[in-house]
């Protein structure tokens, strides 16, 4: 083999911003101006326009902006927050830092987002969260819809997890507008990414937004008077605000080359062994392209040996991470738990060439 086709590379998408983004950095530095600026503003308003809400306040990183959202709408200890378990930990560890439960919610069968008949029977058996945590995973908007139809019947409040799916949108709404509040990550791997980390929360509503704004910075009502509780330092700097700015306008087309990636994939790939992702259509934005192989770990080898780099989201299911020491043995999440031993991530991101897609095809067509 050549050379490995790998399963992102930054290098190559930041390469053709080089010198914008260097040019951008350096007018920053002059300006003495670093933490919470006009940058900063000027991106929340920016992404709250693009996601078609009312409110953007950035915080320092995806999982900060969950966690934050969570105490916004009043998850306090002893309450119950429902969350998939196939999102490697992000929304679980949210839950616990504000000492409240996790109820494991289980996927569909075919997608790896939140099954509603799981959550339906969920709720139907007794389990009464304050919150559902609703994970846009791999790029694809879950049944978003249904899912808060059938929550504000019950006065439960919905956020959505858009870590992995900036710019997803179904009929004429982004990810990120469906629910109460909802989080972002910025971290460079997203399909919005910054040159280190970043995130926000994203909210229609004013109440919700004045208590995230004060949380994001100690719980301040003004300088040096902490009136909230559960505040923190979670600020976006100048740096990172001026390049998502710079980035914003490329991320629809960045979105539109994931999705046709995954599109090549999911017409290529003809193996009776690989269980292909179906097409994305404009509410996938393709974070990550996934299969599904009961042969999972032969494939990988495989591929590996063909030169084509994979990796797995995600190897461990929430329920049964170490950390937990056992308090959620008794849980069974039969398609959660099915996923983590046969996803596969193929190479998906916006500067993989038509070639290089067509030789992991042709590779997991020989597997
Ligand atoms: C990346 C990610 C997060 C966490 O974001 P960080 O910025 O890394 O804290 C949360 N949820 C999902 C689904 C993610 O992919």
């Amino acid at each position: 083999m050549t050379s490995t086709i790998p399963v992102n590379s930054l290098s190559r998408h930041i390469a053709p911003l080089q010198d914008a983004l260097s040019d951008i950095a350096a007018a920053i530095i002059a300006s003495g101006y670093y933490v919470l600026g006009p940058n900063v503003k000027a991106f929340e308003q920016a992404f709250a326009g693009y996601c078609g809400a009312a409110h953007c306040i950035s915080v320092a990183n995806g999982t900060d902006a969950l966690e934050l959202s969570l105490r916004a709408l009043g998850v306090t200890e002893g309450d119950q927050v429902a969350v998939v378990a196939n999102a490697a930990m992000y929304g679980t560890s949210a839950v616990l830092a504000c000492n409240a439960t996790p109820v494991f919610i289980d996927t569909n069968v075919d997608d790896g987002l939140m099954s509603i008949q799981s959550l339906q029977a969920a709720l139907d058996s007794g389990a009464a969260p304050k919150a559902v945590i609703v994970t846009h995973l791999y790029g694809k908007l879950a049944d978003i819809e249904a899912i808060v139809t059938l929550c504000h019947g019950r006065g439960i409040t919905v956020l959505e997890d858009c870590a992995q799916s900036h710019g997803a949108t179904r009929n004429g709404k982004r990810a990120g507008s469906f629910g109460d509040i909802a989080s972002f990550s910025f971290y460079p791997t997203k399909n919005l990414g910054a040159l280190g980390d970043g995130g926000a929360i994203v909210t229609n509503d004013a109440q919700l937004a004045e208590t995230t704004t004060r949380l994001r910075q100690y719980g301040w009502s003004a300088k040096y008077t902490n009136s909230l509780r559960g505040g923190r330092n979670s600020r976006l700097d100048e740096l990172q605000a001026a390049m998502l700015l710079h980035m914003l306008p490329l991320l629809d087309g960045w979105n539109t080359r994931r999705r046709e990636i995954a599109n090549r994939y999911a017409a290529g790939i003809r193996n009776p062994r690989i269980v292909v992702s179906g097409p994305a259509g404009d509410d996938h934005v393709g974070h990550l392209y996934v299969v599904r192989s009961s042969a999972r770990d032969a494939l990988r080898e495989h591929l590996q040996a063909e030169g084509v780099q994979t990796e797995v989201h995600y190897p461990v299911c929430d329920h049964r991470q170490p950390c937990h020491a056992g308090a959620f043995d008794g849980v069974r999440l039969p398609n959660t738990e099915a996923d983590a031993v046969s996803v596969l991530t193929l190479p998906c991101f916006p500067e993989l060439t038509d070639a290089e897609a067509d030789q992991v095809i042709a590779a997991c067509n020989r597997f």
